[in-house]
């Protein structure tokens, strides 16, 4: 993989009636990266993405992509984008044939390559055999297909996705994430989304927006580890007094909870779990559970989230 950097942001932030919905937002994205753009609503994901795409001023900061000033040459960084907003802009009483022909000239595709662009997009978005279709009697999942077909209809470099799987059924939602997941080995692609596991399932880098500030930004592998939260839940019939637990090495600190399991918070990379089931066939506490405990995404949302907000 290149390190072309492909989008370069630089401090965005965006006022609104005094406040700001986007406050200081930098980071950089690489040629072949998918970076997933995680908040709750109203976090100040579309405003990011539309000061992205140069549909929206920023107040302060700058864009840019593949090294193209967005408000000094808007023409020319705008070229290297596909956008698909969170309304698609779909013309329903038109065939997928000729909405993508538009969508081709739109994007300043030149006249002898339209027809291959189209049928190349059409291919990628599974859309093949619905060329002629008309897009108000597509199903939603497919409707969204044309969507993306729109925002790589002229090979762009960057493909920004605003909440892309929301109002899909599970199937459509596979499928459409399966997509993207695609897209991001020729371009980079910048996916929004409240769904923590679609971050995990098709990104490699994840930024957390809350309140128009980045709260984590990181490989989606880092985030993993934090929730694997070096604990282990414990079971065992006859307890033995804390203190003996305690002795156990790599063992920190002991929990109880109200399901009469144990909570055993553990150094990081040196996992007990051997020597505790060692420990209780020798003394016979009677261990009837022995598990990772793991924190959900969700929870190292909240923890990141509440951190901020604190
Ligand atoms: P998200 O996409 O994460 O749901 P938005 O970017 O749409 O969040 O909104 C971020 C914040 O900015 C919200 O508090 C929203 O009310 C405010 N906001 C968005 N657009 C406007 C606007 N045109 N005028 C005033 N406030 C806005």
């Amino acid at each position: 993989m290149t390190d072309i950097i492909t989008v370069e942001a630089t401090d965005l932030t965006r006022i609104y009636g005094g406040r700001e919905a986007v406050s200081h937002v930098s980071f950089s994205l690489k040629k072949g990266e998918v970076l997933g753009f995680l908040g709750p609503n109203g976090a100040g994901k579309s405003t990011t993405m539309k000061m992205l795409t140069g549909n929206l001023a920023p107040s302060t900061g700058t864009v840019k992509i593949c090294g193209i000033d967005m408000l000094e040459n808007p023409k020319e960084a705008k070229a290297l984008i596909g956008f698909l907003p969170e309304q698609p802009p779909l013309y329903r009483e038109l065939t997928v044939n000729e909405f993508l022909t538009i969508a081709a000239r739109l994007h300043r595709v030149s006249s002898g390559h339209i027809k291959a662009a189209v049928e190349r997009a059409k291919e990628r978005c599974g859309l093949t055999e619905m060329g002629k279709r008309l897009i108000e009697n597509l199903s939603k999942g497919y409707q969204q297909r044309v969507g993306i077909a729109q925002a790589i209809i002229h090979n762009p470099m960057v493909v920004i996705l605003d909440e892309p799987t929301v109002g899909l059924d599970p199937i459509q939602i596979r499928d459409i994430r399966a997509l993207i997941k695609e897209l991001g080995g020729e371009h980079s692609v910048i996916l929004s989304t409240h769904i923590l596991p679609e971050v995990e399932m098709v990104c490699d880098h994840v930024q957390i927006i809350h309140k128009g500030q980045l709260v984590f930004n990181g490989s989606i592998d880092v985030l993993k580890q934090q929730r694997k939260g070096n604990r282990l839940l414990l079971g065992l019939g006859q307890a033995p007094a804390q203190e003996q637990l305690l002795q156990i090495t790599g063992v920190e600190r002991v929990e109880s909870l109200d399901n009469g399991l144990l909570r055993i918070h553990h150094t990081a990379g040196q996992s007990p779990a051997q020597r505790l089931v060692e420990a209780a066939v020798a003394g016979q506490w009677g261990m009837y559970q022995i598990s990772p405990d793991q924190t959900t995404l969700e929870e190292v949302f909240v923890q990141l989230t509440f951190q901020e907000a604190a």
